[in-house]
């Protein structure tokens, strides 16, 4: 289980300047239950991007984002669809946002952030790939998240070690940033690079007390 919150509505509409049409993806997996972007909340996002001049060109929710195979699938009926818009809203937690950025050559917003769980984190298939770190970074970065592509966890890279496209402390492991620079030129972002991204604030990185007291917590922990 994997525990996201949606984020701020102008954050959300920060990402969407400058776009007309958009394509949103829910998950019916743990954003469903996480109530960010299961069925009625993707409505609900609809709606509202509606009001505030944007075209839906389509919108979909698929069991689990973070299964790229299965993204690509269902996708396939919505080609059209995904085609017409410029950008896609993805409402689930980090590696879904990661795997539909893997999985699809367009420009993907994370309309989440993914949130401690106190111990308990996501994981990608045979890596880690979100952190949750409560304050998800993937606009800037081409859905590739910095903190674990980056062997240092850098969030304005790359530091300069970087050579031939592989890590300055493990030649076997591609540069994280090298990946998001290349994703970022291949979606014509470049300028997302422009951005200096601010320290984070790793307190959101804490499981907070309120979810600590709760059942859903409880079950995470039990063995
Ligand atoms: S920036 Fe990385 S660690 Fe933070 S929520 Fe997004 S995917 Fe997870
Ligand atoms: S070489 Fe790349 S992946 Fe390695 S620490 Fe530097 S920026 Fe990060």
């Amino acid at each position: 289980m994997i525990l996201s919150e949606q984020k701020p509505w102008e954050e959300i509409l920060d990402y969407l300047a400058g776009e007309n049409n958009v394509f949103i993806l829910g998950c019916n997996g743990c954003a469903q239950s996480s109530g960010t972007g299961g069925p009625l909340e993707v409505e609900e996002m609809k709606r509202k991007l509606e009001e505030a001049g944007k075209k839906i060109t389509g919108a979909m929710v698929i069991d689990f984002l973070c299964q790229k195979a299965l993204v690509k699938s269902r996708l396939r009926a919505r080609t059209q669809q995904v085609e017409d818009a410029d950008s896609i809203l993805v409402m689930t937690c980090g590696i879904g946002v990661q795997a539909v950025s893997a999985a699809i050559n367009k420009a993907c917003h994370p309309a989440c952030n993914t949130i401690s769980l106190g111990g308990s984190r996501g994981e990608w298939q045979g890596e880690e790939r979100c952190l949750e770190c409560g304050d998800c970074l993937l606009d800037y970065t081409g859905g590739i998240c910095p903190l674990t592509a980056c062997t240092k966890g850098l969030i304005n890279g790359p530091c300069g070690g970087t050579s031939r496209g592989k890590c300055e402390l493990d030649p076997e492991k591609d540069c994280g940033w090298e990946l998001i620079y290349e994703r970022l030129k291949q979606r014509n972002q470049l300028d997302k690079l422009r951005k200096f991204i601010a320290p984070k604030d790793y307190s959101k990185m804490m499981a907070n007390p309120k979810m600590l007291s709760t059942s859903r917590y409880a079950l995470e922990q039990s063995d």
